[in-house]
């Protein structure tokens, strides 16, 4: 399976691609992920990056077409199937995408601001294994650290509060649109209430996608 997640910054797009990436044995593909790598790593792309990502503003649309095409056409991803978190994120990227590749669903999610802001503000990753956790809806077991390796979480340095205005002015002006240019040109989309709770959220993408429930499998 094949599936695009679009939504603002904050409305859950990571956290479900994990949980159903997991259950369905499909690569999580999140284009912030690969690039907070880079910089990490400190690669030229990384290196190109930084000061973009840190504030606020999106890659060139060059830069991530080339990093989608390379990502995507790895064996792997081509065979296993794959949810694309955070691409495209303009109409230039939706545009090149479509002519290009063929996927089962496009993902929205549908979010209140007010609920992205206290989503962003809360964040807190772990940035050697991308896990995500939120101080109040996803704590970790000890406070501000991961669960798995104990090391510290981190605020993104984007997720501080003057960071997040400029993003989610960046989303509506140029992520937005491109949600009517997909219903113009696609069939295969559908709308997800992501203001839910993370389960419900869940659930609810298992039964939009047809996806079988675990206890349906067991039987
Ligand atoms: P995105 O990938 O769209 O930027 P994330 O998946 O990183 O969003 O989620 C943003 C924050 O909100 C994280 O701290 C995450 O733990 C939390 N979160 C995600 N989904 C939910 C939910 N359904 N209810 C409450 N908190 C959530
Ligand atoms: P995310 O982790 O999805 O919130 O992305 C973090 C940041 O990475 C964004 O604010 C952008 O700077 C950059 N980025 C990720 N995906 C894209 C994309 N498709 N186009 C441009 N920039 C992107």
């Amino acid at each position: 399976m094949k599936l695009v997640f679009i939504g603002p910054p904050g409305s859950g797009k990571g956290t479900l691609s994990k949980i159903l990436a997991t259950k369905l044995d499909l690569s999580h593909i999140s284009t912030g992920d690969i690039i907070r790598h880079n910089i990490n790593h400190k690669t030229p792309l990384g290196l190109q990056a930084k000061q973009i990502l840190e504030n606020g503003e999106l890659v060139s649309d060059d830069m991530m077409m080339e990093l989608v095409k390379l990502t995507l056409t790895t064996q792997e991803n081509k065979t296993k199937g794959y949810i694309l978190d955070g691409f495209p994120r303009t109409i230039a990227q939706t545009e090149w995408f479509m002519k290009i590749f063929e996927v089962d669903y496009y993902v929205f999610f549908n979010i209140s601001k007010d609920t992205i802001i206290e989503r962003i503000s809360g964040r807190r990753i772990h940035p050697t294994s991308n896990r995500i956790y939120h101080i109040k809806y996803a704590p970790p077991n000890v406070e501000n650290k991961d669960d798995i390796t104990g090391e510290n979480l981190i605020q993104r340095e984007d997720d501080k509060p003057k960071k997040i205005k400029i993003r989610l002015a960046v989303y509506q002006k140029q992520t937005f649109p491109i949600i009517e240019y997909i219903k113009k040109h696609a069939t295969n989309y559908c709308s997800i209430n992501a203001e839910q709770p993370e389960q419900t959220v869940a659930n609810e993408a298992i039964t939009m996608l047809n996806i079988s429930h675990p206890q349906e499998e067991a039987k």
